[in-house]
């Protein structure tokens, strides 16, 4: 069996994609995909072609047609990703909602979260999304019109600490060789799941056995609601230490949780996203407690926020905590209160982007990839980039109705 590859690294010439400050989303992507090339083509049976070779401006459709012409089994679109309040973290696979592509495309996003773990990403998940005309993103769409399997990696965002390792730029020769790195990693989830073998390299995976998927349904619909449930509750309260021990409990029968967030304002201000426990990368905890470093004499309203994979949120229960008394000298400072976020300020903020974006994302533009006519001012946001930022709008915006109703 020989295998017909086309890498495509996503945006090019005047689409920069995402930007952050020394990272530009067209460059990486293009070091990843010829880095991955190169690695590939260290065994037998397959083919491997680029979109593009260099800096260049092309249009999803031109991707695909490139793709179509050269008969590709598999169209892979590599990109890197960003939050416009830099909030999100993680690495995540889109794959084709009709049932027969994602389960062609399951195995391969499989093996690359799977490398994404070992190197201590966070797992997002394997995700579909759909639109108005089938699947969201046009490299996908266009992909099964024309019968080829594809997918978008997304292989960390760049404008946040918590993925940043992985692509450090203190140097150019770390930063190029972390790159090199990504191409060979998603190079090798590639030759696994096509079961490849390279005389050169002494590697045979021809019986490696990547995940199946199989689905009954004929489209694999994303998760469109928010976690069912999520409920805090009080485990233990240390004066001494100005510590208080939550239960968190959340449960979202469509997904799973990804994130949690923790006011203690009432909900007025959030610490960051953190991890949310699972057992297995598609299975939460529903249960598992934290302890709060918490300001000393002051009455609190703890509230969190469970986030599924989807980026859509539900706020818990408001719990009462009065103020502890404390006797210890009040040198701790509480985490929670570092690196807080203002969610009144974001709220704006998102309202006012989402004015602009929300209705002027089009079938068009999103078939050319062109940021800067659908985003107006948030030109260097990347598309993709953009659909973090739009679940993200949406959920503060529910956080943001349900805040003014209190
Ligand atoms: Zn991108």
């Amino acid at each position: 069996m020989a295998y017909v590859i086309v890498l495509d690294p996503g945006h090019g010439g005047d689409q920069d994609g995402g930007t952050f400050n020394s990272y530009i989303e067209k460059n990486m992507t293009l070091a990843v995909a010829k880095a991955m090339k190169t690695y590939l083509e260290n065994f037998e049976g397959v083919t491997v072609y680029l979109t593009r070779e260099d800096d260049r401006a092309m249009t999803i459709q031109d991707r695909l047609d490139f793709a179509k012409a050269v008969n590709a089994d598999y169209f892979i679109s590599l990109h890197f990703n960003l939050s416009s309040l830099h909030t999100l973290y993680g690495s995540e696979v889109w794959i084709p909602s009709k049932s027969s592509y994602y389960n062609k495309m399951y195995g391969f996003a499989d093996n690359v979260m799977q490398n994404f773990d070992a190197m201590g990403l966070y797992n997002r998940g394997i995700k579909t999304r759909l639109g108005k005309n089938g699947d969201y993103y046009g490299v996908i769409r266009i992909g099964t019109e024309y019968g080829i399997p594809s997918c978008i990696i997304e292989h960390c965002h760049m404008d946040n600490a918590r993925d940043t390792f992985a692509i450090p730029v203190n140097e150019k020769g770390a930063f190029n060789s972390a790159l090199a790195n990504f191409g060979v990693k998603d190079g090798e989830a590639l030759a696994k799941f096509l079961k490849l073998k390279s005389t050169s390299l002494g590697i045979d995976y021809s019986n490696y056995q990547s995940s199946q998927y199989k689905t009954k349904k004929s489209i694999v619909a994303p998760d469109e609601t928010e976690p069912d449930v999520n409920e805090i509750s009080l485990v233990s309260t240390d004066a001494a230490k100005g510590k208080v021990t939550i239960n968190m409990h959340a449960v979202d029968k469509d997904s799973f949780i990804l994130y949690y967030m923790v006011s203690l304002d009432g909900g007025n201000t959030f610490a960051t996203l953190k991890d949310w426990p699972r057992s297995s990368w598609n299975k939460s905890l529903d249960d598992f407690a934290i302890t709060l470093d918490v300001p000393r004499g002051k009455e609190l309203n703890i509230v969190t926020g469970a986030v599924n994979s989807f980026d859509k949120i539900t706020l818990s229960n408001v719990l009462n905590v009065k103020a502890l008394s404390l006797t210890v000298d009040s040198k701790t400072t509480g985490d929670n209160n570092v690196e807080s976020i203002d969610v009144k300020s974001i709220t704006e903020a998102v309202e006012d982007i989402s004015s602009r974006q929300v209705e002027t994302i089009t079938y068009d533009n999103i078939l050319n990839e062109a940021p800067s006519n659908a985003l107006g001012k948030a030109g260097s946001v990347s598309l993709f980039a953009t659909c973090s930022v739009l679940l993200l709008v949406l959920m503060l915006a529910i956080a943001g109705k349900i805040f003014r109703k209190r």
